[in-house]
C-alpha cells in the first residue's frame, strides 16, 4: 500500500516544482522522498503517516523554544484575536524595536520585515545608498538569501544542488558581488587594496552556517571591521541564523565586534515570517521615509509575527537559557564524536550555543575547500539511518542543526544510542 506520505509527495509534485516550496526540502541531495509533517510538540514531530521524529532542523532554526511553545502558541492567539494585519503602526513594533536596540549595542535603529531574503537585500541596498557605491562583498559558501546580487557562490540549498550561482541573475549584476574565501585574510586586503574605495559593503556570516557549521576565526571577523573603517564601506553581519542562537548577544557578541548593519530572522520570528535588519542610526535614516533609499512590505511588523517573535525572545532572555541550550547541544557533538572515535569511523563535530555542526572527516572544516572535502556519501548514508530511526538532521551535508530548549537529556540520549547502532555496523 502507498502510504499517505508518497501520494501527497506524487500529487504535490503535479502542481508544485519539485513538489516543494524551498529546494532544500526535497531531499535530492540525500535522496528519497521528503517527509510531509502534519505537527509538532516540544522536541518531536509526527509526519502523516504517524511516525515521530527526534527534530534538529527547528524549521532550519527559528524553532529555538521547540514546537508549539506555549508561552508563543498564546501570545499568536491573542494577536490573532485582534485582527491578522492592520498595515499601520502597532505598538508591539515598538516594543520589538526597543528590545532588539537594548539587546544589541551595534543596533540603534531598526526595520522589520517579513524573511530573511528581504532583510539581506534591503541591507546591501541601503548600503549602497549610504555609500553611492555598488560593489560589494561577500564569501563563497556563505547565504544570505536568494536576492540575485547575494546569489553568486551561495551555500544552503544553492550549494546543495549544485547551482551556487542561480540562473537568471543578470551578469551585470552578479559583476557587482566580489566573492573571496572564508576565512583568507590576505585575498580581503587585496580586495580592499584594489577596490576599497568602491566597495559599498562586506556582507558575512559570522559562523557560517549554510556551508554546513564554519567558525570564523576572530582575525578575519577583526579585519573586516578594519577594512571596512578604513575604507568607509559597511560591514554587515548576517545573524539570520546566528541572531538569538548563538547567544543573547549574537554572534556580534561573541566575537567582540560591532557591524555597521545586521540582519536577522528566523528566532527573531519565532517560528513567524518575521526578520529584520538595522545598525548605525546615521545608515538606517537614510531609509524611506526619511532618505533616498526605497525600502517596504504590506506585511513587515505583522501583529501575529511580532507577537510570536516577542513571547520567543522573552523566553531566551530567562537566566540560564543559553547556558542550558549550549550545554545540551555540547553534550550531543560530544557523544557523537565519541561513539564515531570507537567505531573507528572519520568524524567530527562542533557547537556553537545552540547551533551544530556534523562533519564526515577527522577535523572541523576551517574553510569552504574543507568542507567541501568532507565524504557527502557518508553523512547522505547516516542521514537516512538516522531518520530510519526516528532522528531528523537536516536533509544536507551543507547544513548545520539545531537544538531547541525543549530538547532534554532523554532526547540527547535516543540520538546518541541510535548513532551508536549505525556507527557499530558502519563499513
Ligand atoms: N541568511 C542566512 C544566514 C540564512 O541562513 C538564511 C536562511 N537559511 C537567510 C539569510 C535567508 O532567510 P529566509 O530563508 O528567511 O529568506
Amino acid at each position: 500500500m502507498t502510504s499517505r506520505n508518497q501520494q501527497l509527495y506524487e500529487l504535490s509534485q503535479r502542481v508544485i516544482p519539485g513538489g516543494v516550496n524551498s529546494p532544500v526540502r526535497a531531499f535530492k541531495s540525500v535522496g528519497g522522498t521528503p517527509i510531509f509533517f502534519q505537527r509538532g510538540q516540544g522536541p518531536y514531530f509526527w509526519d502523516v503517516d504517524g511516525k515521530a521524529y527526534i527534530d534538529y532542523v527547528g524549521s532550519w532554526g527559528p524553532l529555538i523554544l521547540g514546537h508549539a511553545h506555549p508561552e508563543v502558541i498564546k501570545s499568536v492567539h491573542e494577536a490573532a484575536q485582534n485582527g491578522l494585519s492592520f498595515g499601520a503602526p502597532t505598538e508591539a513594533e515598538l516594543i520589538i524595536a526597543e528590545l532588539v536596540c537594548s539587546l544589541l549595542p551595534s543596533i540603534e535603529q531598526v526595520r522589520l520585515v517579513s524573511s530573511g531574503t528581504e532583510a539581506g537585500m534591503s541591507a546591501i541596498r541601503l548600503a549602497r545608498g549610504y555609500t553611492n557605491r555598488s560593489r560589494i562583498i561577500k564569501f563563497e559558501g556563505c547565504y544570505h538569501g536568494h536576492d540575485d546580487a547575494l546569489l553568486v557562490k551561495a551555500g544552503s540549498g544553492a550549494l546543495t544542488f549544485g547551482h551556487p550561482s542561480s540562473a537568471g541573475v543578470p551578469s551585470e549584476t552578479a559583476a557587482h558581488t566580489i566573492v573571496l574565501s572564508y576565512n583568507d585574510i590576505p585575498s580581503v586586503e587585496k580586495a580592499f587594496n584594489d577596490f576599497g574605495n568602491e566597495i559599498a559593503a562586506v556582507i558575512v556570516e559570522p559562523v557560517a552556517g549554510n556551508m554546513n557549521l564554519v567558525k570564523a576565526s576572530p582575525d578575519f571577523l577583526t579585519t573586516l571591521r578594519k577594512l571596512c573603517t578604513q575604507y568607509g564601506s559597511v560591514l554587515i553581519f548576517d545573524e539570520v541564523m546566528t541572531g538569538f542562537r548563538v547567544g543573547l548577544e549574537c554572534a556580534q557578541g561573541l566575537y567582540q565586534i560591532k557591524p555597521d548593519l545586521t540582519i536577522l530572522g528566523k528566532v527573531i520570528g519565532g517560528g513567524m515570517p518575521m526578520a529584520a535588519f538595522g545598525g548605525r542610526r546615521d545608515i538606517m535614516q537614510c531609509l524611506a521615509p526619511l532618505g533616498a533609499v526605497y525600502q517596504a512590505g504590506t506585511l513587515s511588523g505583522n501583529p501575529v509575527a511580532v507577537a510570536a517573535g516577542l513571547a520567543t525572545l522573552n523566553e531566551v532572555q530567562k537566566p540560564g537559557f543559553y547556558e542550558a541550550l549550549a550545554a545540551k547541544t555540547e553534550q550531543l557533538v560530544q557523544g557523537l564524536t565519541e561513539i564515531a572515535k570507537q567505531h573507528g569511523i572519520a568524524f567530527s563535530a562542533q557547537a556553537v550555543g545552540g547551533m551544530f555542526g556534523l562533519y564526515f572527516r577527522e577535523t572541523a572544516p576551517e574553510s569552504f575547500a574543507d568542507v567541501m572535502a568532507c565524504d557527502k556519501e557518508a553523512f547522505n548514508r547516516f542521514f537516512h539511518a538516522m531518520l530510519q530511526e526516528g532522528v531528523y538532521f537536516a536533509p544536507s551535508a551543507f547544513e548545520a542543526g539545531f537544538v531547541s530548549s525543549s530538547h532534554t537529556e532523554e532526547e540527547i540520549n535516543k540520538t546518541l544510542s541510535a548513532a551508536g547502532r549505525i556507527f557499530a555496523t558502519w563499513k
